[in-house]
């Protein structure tokens, strides 16, 4: 049987059939319909924010939050070139030039030393990354941030449900983003969402995900449409309701992995910070010197039907797309995009298949 990376968690097919029920009463398929509003609710409280504005997929979201800002046109960004390629793009679709910073070698996060060398008269914000729910150095980052008065975005599409020094990790900087998308820890099918302590960014945050319309029907924003409609809320709802279940049986195998890996020569695994929780996103390896290369690895694994991930591979400053622009210099992000391979981990992964997979790995 084929193994993947990842698999969607799905609530009972009852679950969801009772929850889309209401829809044939109703027939609001979405416009910010009832289950949405709750889904919304439901989220501030799980993830211990002030405000929650859902979306019908993360990369919207984050396009939608830095176009919220109003950036100067070919004002720059600085940010990580060891994300998805959905974190830099968000930054070029909004005319604005990413700046590329290299990354932390513990737990692979913007490194914030790194930072202050790239700041010019045109740096407006730092978009930093939850990489594969690692924090980033979230108190160095916010007193740069303070010093030279820049935005603070957060890509949390890893870490939901991720908790810092005893708050959300959504409530962190001034706008993060997280993503639902099927392949999350959390999914709503599609889906994410913006969170943020100040109340001012919701009507428009609301407005930009419908065209930029205002309750009048008057359009005073050039907005697209990011609406998550009542299906996915519904998706979302449910999920919800398991998810402590979903982030404990993913971290007993996150557990298996560490117990049989740990240690071992040539391998690398970022341990967990002590002020911050884990969602067990990820089993990310560095592979650096051990007897086969994160290559060779991979193929062993693809041989027997288990398809790890070489995520993120190659560095978004080495992809076709980005090419015209300054790669920066990123050596550690570079060379882990290169050593790195995520095994498979999601919630009813077998701990038997966790010990092939790691007989494998080590044999
Ligand atoms: C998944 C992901 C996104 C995009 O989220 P979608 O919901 O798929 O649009 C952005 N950034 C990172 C780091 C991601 O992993």
């Amino acid at each position: 049987m084929r193994i993947n990376v990842t698999k969607s968690s799905l609530p009972d097919f009852k679950e969801y059939c009772d929850e889309i029920r209401p829809i044939w009463e109703s027939f609001q398929l979405t416009n910010n319909g009832p289950i949405h509003k709750r889904f919304e609710a439901e989220l501030e409280k799980y993830l211990d924010v002030k405000n929650a504005v859902a979306f019908v997929n993360g990369h919207s979201a984050l396009e939608a939050a830095i176009q919220s800002f109003h950036f100067p046109e070919g004002s720059e960004i600085i940010t990580t070139p060891f994300t998805f390629v959905s974190t830099v793009n968000a930054i070029v679709r909004n005319h604005l030039t990413p700046v590329f910073c290299d990354i932390k070698d513990s737990d692979f996060t913007i490194d914030p030393e790194k930072i202050e060398s790239l700041i010019t008269s045109k740096t407006v914000a730092i978009l930093g990354v939850h990489v594969y729910g690692n924090v980033c150095d979230i108190n160095a980052i916010g007193k740069i941030a303070k010093k030279y008065s820049l935005v603070v975005i957060y890509d949390a599409a890893h870490a939901f449900g991720v908790k810092y020094k005893g708050k959300g990790i959504g409530a962190y900087g001034d706008i993060s983003m997280f993503s639902f998308h099927a392949t999350k820890v959390f999914n709503s099918i599609e889906g994410g969402c913006l969170t943020f302590n100040n109340d001012t960014y919701k009507r428009k945050l609301k407005d930009i995900k419908n065209f930029g319309i205002d309750e009048t029907g008057n359009c005073y924003e050039i907005g697209g449409n990011a609406k998550m409609n009542e299906f996915q809320a519904a998706m979302g709802v449910c999920n919800l309701r398991h998810i402590s279940e979903y982030i404990e049986k993913r971290r007993v195998v996150f557990e298996r992995y560490l117990s049989k890996l740990d240690n071992v020569k040539g391998i690398y695994i970022c341990k967990k910070d002590i002020v911050s929780t884990s969602n067990y996103s990820y089993f990310p390896v560095i592979f650096n010197n051990y007897k086969y290369s994160r290559d060779e690895v991979y193929k062993k694994l693809a041989m027997k039907n288990i398809f790890a991930r070489e995520y993120f591979f190659p560095v978004i400053n080495e992809m076709k797309a980005y090419l015209e622009y300054d790669c920066g210099n990123t050596p550690k992000a570079s060379f882990y995009s290169k050593h790195v391979l995520c095994l498979p981990l999601y919630s009813d992964l077998n701990l038997k298949d966790v010990d092939e997979i790691c007989r494998i790995i080590l044999e």
